[in-house]
């Protein structure tokens, strides 16, 4: 498998016409970076002639159907692998969900994005695909950080459902203890990412995970709309991958100024959560992320009753009122330029 791979540098090619699995295998390109392949979807680059700072994880398709980010890892893959980008870092390329890629849907049976941080092990909920693949890509993050004295980062790149006032936005785990970097939102910022959304509670997304579990900096990024396979214009992710192809390649973390004019910061009010079947929002399908509604003005029903804005200027992002009851309808924002930033 290995040597098909390093002979047509398309791993996204190898990864769909294997879903279910791959056997471990290693090789090297040339004489400066070992390739270890761990499972489908899962390569592991470590250059051999440099000593490595950092580990750097970059995943795409958890949601099986945000195949922009995709495609992008997957240029990035065949360019080391033709030796175009020369690491200076350990990198772990993961495509999160193969047989949601195949099908071109968000998921089979459950949002992998909510199954991390040990909840694929609930033991309420019956075991399905993405409960297992969830399990061994924590592993599998596990394994590639475990070998420390590294700095680690992780960039789980997806892309939203809907339209959105901010095209680019990223979500911010929640870290009580410590506050974000300005060094990595300036990173981001200068990857085209405008907006930062700092959560407000611990989840079960893989960003989380990889933060509260291997403090990671560790960020969940939206770049622009879904789109089927083969019809993203990846023009306008130029700037995402100049800055990827520097983190990854450069000895040190690029040292870049952080300036808050060019981005906005939100902080997470609420989750707006469902409770009852017949909950719905009051806006139109097509609201794009970061609508502002007005303090008071009806965001939902639910139960019979109005789910009315909280603050003026609050937010709405990843509306979806399809969602399982009890899981997050969505989330509640405000713009708030007095978070702390470290
Ligand atoms: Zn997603």
């Amino acid at each position: 498998m290995l040597q098909q791979l390093l002979q047509q540098a398309n791993f996204l090619e190898l990864t769909l016409a294997n879903p279910a699995f791959m056997a471990e295998e290693r090789a090297a390109i040339a004489d400066h970076t070992g390739v270890e392949l761990w499972d489908t979807g899962v390569l592991v680059f470590t250059p051999l002639q440099t000593v490595p700072t950092e580990d750097i994880v970059l995943s795409s398709g958890i949601h099986g159907n945000e195949t922009a980010p995709i495609e992008l890892c997957n240029q990035l893959i065949h360019d080391i692998l033709q030796q175009k980008i020369v690491l200076q870092q350990r990198l772990m390329f993961i495509f999160g969900n193969p047989p949601a890629m195949i099908e071109g849907t968000r998921f089979v049976t459950e949002n992998l994005n909510r199954l991390f941080n040990g909840e694929y092990a609930n033991p309420s909920v019956a075991t399905n695909e993405e409960r297992q693949r969830a399990a061994k890509l924590e592993s599998y993050v596990q394994r590639f950080f475990q070998s420390g004295g590294r700095s680690r980062f992780h960039y789980d790149l997806h892309t939203a459902i809907r339209r959105s006032h901010h095209q680019r936005f990223a979500i911010c785990p929640f870290r009580p203890e410590k506050p974000h970097l300005k060094q990595q939102l300036a990173f981001l910022n200068a990857a085209g990412v405008d907006a930062f959304l700092m959560h407000h509670e611990a989840t079960t997304t893989f960003s989380y995970a990889s933060s509260v579990k291997y403090q990671a900096e560790a960020f969940t990024v939206e770049l622009g709309k879904v789109m089927p396979f083969g019809q993203n214009d990846l023009s306008q992710l130029a700037a995402t991958r100049e800055m990827l192809i520097r983190v990854i390649s450069e000895s040190e973390f690029p040292a870049l100024t952080y300036q808050p004019e060019n981005l906005v910061l939100y902080r997470v009010c609420r989750s707006l959560n469902k409770h009852f079947a017949d909950f719905t929002f009051a806006f139109s399908n097509d609201l794009p992320n970061f609508t502002q509604f007005a303090k008071g003005e009806v965001l939902a029903y639910e139960n019979n009753q109005p789910i009315t804005a909280e603050y003026a200027g609050e937010a709405i992002v990843f509306p979806n009122a399809q969602v399982p009851i009890g899981q997050r309808a969505a989330l509640c924002v405000i713009a708030d330029d007095a978070i702390t930033l470290a």
